[in-house]
């Protein structure tokens, strides 16, 4: 971003202006000692979810903050990122006015989030190599151009895009600029989170439900200098993480090793799958992955699908994305489900 970077300016005006719901959670913080809480119009009976989360996930957060060398003030929890990224065009989209870019091939909710919001999506295609073209896309911003969504290690493509270009949007571009993070963990790069002090423009989501097993439970990590985080604060719901996410997200975030190891192991059999699909006569190309996917053009996306189908093994076809014709989406399971596909690979015809 050029010249001094006021973040109040990208905020919508409803939003700079509202006064957030004060929550009874919010009202009075416990500090340990035998309070007796008559102020929630909860069922007093214990069962262990019968009071209200914590609305600003205080111990999830300290932990996730200290793993990510970040202060709390730093981070926004959702959930999952789809909340997160929904919190953010809330926040600094106004509706059938703002407009935000888009480099497909990418993640869908970018798009579905701009339709739910009313906000124009301006779609400006990856190079053939899946890289952002720095210069149409910001030739395609305006006054109103208010956030750019880059997801890196990207899906469906897997690459994550090179240093040099997301540098130069992030010093370019006068919106808040989103990194998507889901699979950084698969990823032998630096997440951007280091870049926080130096761009205020910067946004990065990450999420529990790739590398950390848990998808299920729907935790979405947010980034950011703490004036973004601030404006994010006020407008998310309450208790928008509960209290059975927030225990198990703290259990599995401290499980660091446990993590590791399955991520290790992940990466090993994507190995093995890379050295071995070449070999299909109906393989076309395998593209270069820093996720725990691989994207394969195949002879016929759609033929190939189906007869996976009929396998028993459910992949992704991707072929209706721009520059992703006939391909083929494969998540990177355990040992024996990809023992599974190869043996179903091999005897298609
Ligand atoms: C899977 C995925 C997410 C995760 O979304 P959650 O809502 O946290 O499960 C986010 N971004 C991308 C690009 C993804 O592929």
């Amino acid at each position: 971003m050029k010249g001094k970077f006021n973040i109040h300016e990208l905020v919508r005006e409803s939003v700079r202006e509202l006064r957030p719901y004060s929550s009874a959670r919010d009202e009075y913080v416990s500090d340990g000692s035998e309070m007796v809480f008559l102020d929630a119009n909860e069922n007093p009976f214990n069962n262990g979810v019968n009071r209200y989360p914590d609305p600003q996930q205080r111990n999830l957060k300290a932990l996730l903050a200290e793993q990510r060398g970040v202060a709390t003030e730093n981070l926004l929890l959702g959930n999952g990122s789809d909340e997160v990224l929904d919190l953010i065009f809330r926040a600094f989209c106004e509706p059938k006015t703002d407009n935000i870019i888009t480099l497909p091939p990418t993640y869908g909710m970018y798009k579905v989030l701009a339709e739910v919001n009313d906000i124009e999506n301006r779609e400006v295609f990856l190079t053939p190599d899946f890289e952002p073209d720095v210069d149409r896309t910001l030739k395609n911003t305006d006054q109103n151009t208010k956030l750019l969504f880059l997801c890196s290690p990207n899906n469906p493509t897997g690459n994550r895009f090179s240093k040099k270009r997301i540098t130069d949007l992030l010093d370019s571009f006068n919106g808040l600029v989103v990194i998507d993070e889901a699979y950084i963990d698969f990823s032998e790069a630096e997440s951007w989170i280091v870049q926080l002090r130096d761009y205020p423009n910067l946004i990065v989501t990450q999420t529990l439900s790739k590398a950390y097993g848990m998808a299920g439970i729907r935790l979405g990590i947010c980034c950011a200098s703490p004036e973004i985080i601030a404006v994010l604060n006020k407008i998310k719901p309450p208790y928008n993480v509960n209290e059975l996410t927030q225990q198990r997200a703290l259990q599995q975030v401290l499980q660091k090793e446990a993590v590791q190891r399955e991520v290790r192991s992940i990466l090993y059999e994507r190995h093995e799958l890379m050295k071995v699909l070449p070999e299909f006569d109906f393989v076309v190309k395998i593209y270069p992955t820093d996720a725990n996917f691989i994207l394969v053009k195949v002879d016929d996306a759609h033929k190939r699908y189906s007869q996976l189908l009929g396998k028993g093994i459910v992949v992704r076809n991707r072929s209706t994305q721009p520059l992703c014709e006939n391909t083929l989406r494969l998540t990177v399971g355990t040992q024996e489900e990809n023992k599974k596909l190869i043996e179903a690979l091999e005897s298609l015809n």
